[in-house]
This record gives C-alpha cells, structure tokens and sequence, in this order.
C-alpha cells in the first residue's frame, strides 16, 4: 500500500498564507512556511500544538479557551507552550480560559481559579487566595496530593481516597461528600451554601483552614 500523497503546496503568494504564515511565525513555529507544505505527522507534538494554536487565533478571538493544552507534551515543551500563552495573552490583549488539572499550571499562569468537583463549581478566588487558604475540601485535598520541594523522604504520598460520583445518578448534598474527610450527615442531605470572604467564594458545610483563626466570612443570598 502506498503512503499518503504530499499535500499541495500552499501558494506562498496568496495573502490567505502569508497571513498563515505570520500567524505560525507569531506562534514560534520554526520555518513557518516551509510547515504549510506538511502533514501533522511530519511535525513534533510542540509543532502540532503551535499549529492548533496558530489556526485558533487567525479569526482575532477575544477569549482563548485551551483545554488541557499541555497534556502529552514532554515537560521542556510544556513549558514552552505555557510561556507562549502568557505572551500571546499580553501581545493581542486577548483573555485565556485554561481547563487543567494540572495545579502548577494554575499557579503558574492563572490570575484566578474555579474549581470544580462532579461538574459542579465548588470554589473560586484569586489564585493566590486559593492556593493560600483552600476552603473547600476538594481543592485541600487536591493541593495536599502535590509532591512539593519539602516533602520529607519516604514519608507517604498523600492520595484522594474513594471514587469519582457516578454522574448518571441523581447526587444529593454535597457531591465530595463520600471522600470527605470532613463530612457530617448535612452534608450528604443538603446542598452546602455558598460562603465567601472578599472574592473568595466556596460551597461547603466545614471549610478546610477553619481549625486555624479564620477570616470571618459572610453567606452569599441564595
Ligand atoms: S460540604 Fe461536607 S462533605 Fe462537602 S467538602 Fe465540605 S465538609 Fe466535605
């Protein structure tokens, strides 16, 4: 059997591939016309990933959504594209919408976070405050889940226990409930409130930090 044909060759001349061609350029891609003449699988993961990226901002969006943009990059790569979206953010005045759960990513290029358990919102904020002072039990234990610099030798990695809720059933109370740590019979009879301090706003009967002094919070109206 024979391989695929080459793909045509673009008309360099033509407005429509120059401006491809920027584009690719825009997006750091090496020799960005020689590309417009390949098939993805001629191109490494980082190349394909500029190529997706480069053709998602030809139309000028104003909001950029990248779902889990870095997943199977190697780390160099990962990094290269992550600094690249922090560029882009900032040369076309564009915001970004990343969907990760990869927190370093979060911590690293977000301004603020939305965490989400079993498709629903559990708590939001400045990345900076979330990361300071999870107040929902999910996200602590996200966090805590993280190997960090000073993580002791030998000493057990810490893991979310249980499973994911079964999303065809119809979820009572809260949905983190059968892996809570915390958990109280309220929690799985009710839906928790939502409480905030500031722009900090969580859903949950026994926020996380709360052993420590506190800030005092208020109950956002239903
Ligand atoms: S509402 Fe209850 S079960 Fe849900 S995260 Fe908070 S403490 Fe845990």
């Amino acid at each position: 059997m024979s391989g695929p044909s080459a793909p045509p060759p673009a008309d360099a001349g033509t407005g429509a591939v120059l401006e491809l061609a920027d584009m690719l350029d825009l997006v750091g891609m090496p020799r960005p016309k020689e590309q417009l003449d390949r098939f993805p699988h001629e191109l490494s993961g980082g190349m394909r990933q500029r190529a997706v990226i480069a053709s998602a901002l030809i139309c000028e969006p104003k909001v950029l959504i990248a779902d889990e943009p870095t997943t199977a990059l190697d780390v160099t790569t990962q990094s290269q594209i992550l600094d690249l979206f922090d560029r882009l953010r900032q040369t076309l005045g564009m915001a970004m919408l990343l969907v990760t759960h990869d927190m370093g990513v979060v911590a690293g290029h977000t301004d603020r976070v939305f965490v989400m358990y079993a498709g629903r919102g559990v708590e939001t904020g400045s990345t900076a405050d979330v990361f300071e002072r999870p107040r929902h039990r999910y996200t602590a234990a996200l966090l805590a889940s993280i190997l960090r610099m000073d993580t002791r030798r030998k000493a057990p990695l810490y893991a979310i226990g249980g499973r994911p809720p079964d999303l065809t059933a119809t979820l009572r109370g809260c949905p983190f409930a059968p892996r809570c740590p915390a958990v109280t019979a309220e929690c799985a009879e009710t839906d928790p409130p939502p409480a905030r301090h500031g722009e900090h706003q969580w859903h949950c009967f026994h926020p996380a930090g709360q052993e420590q002094a506190a800030p005092e919070t208020e109950e956002v109206p239903r």
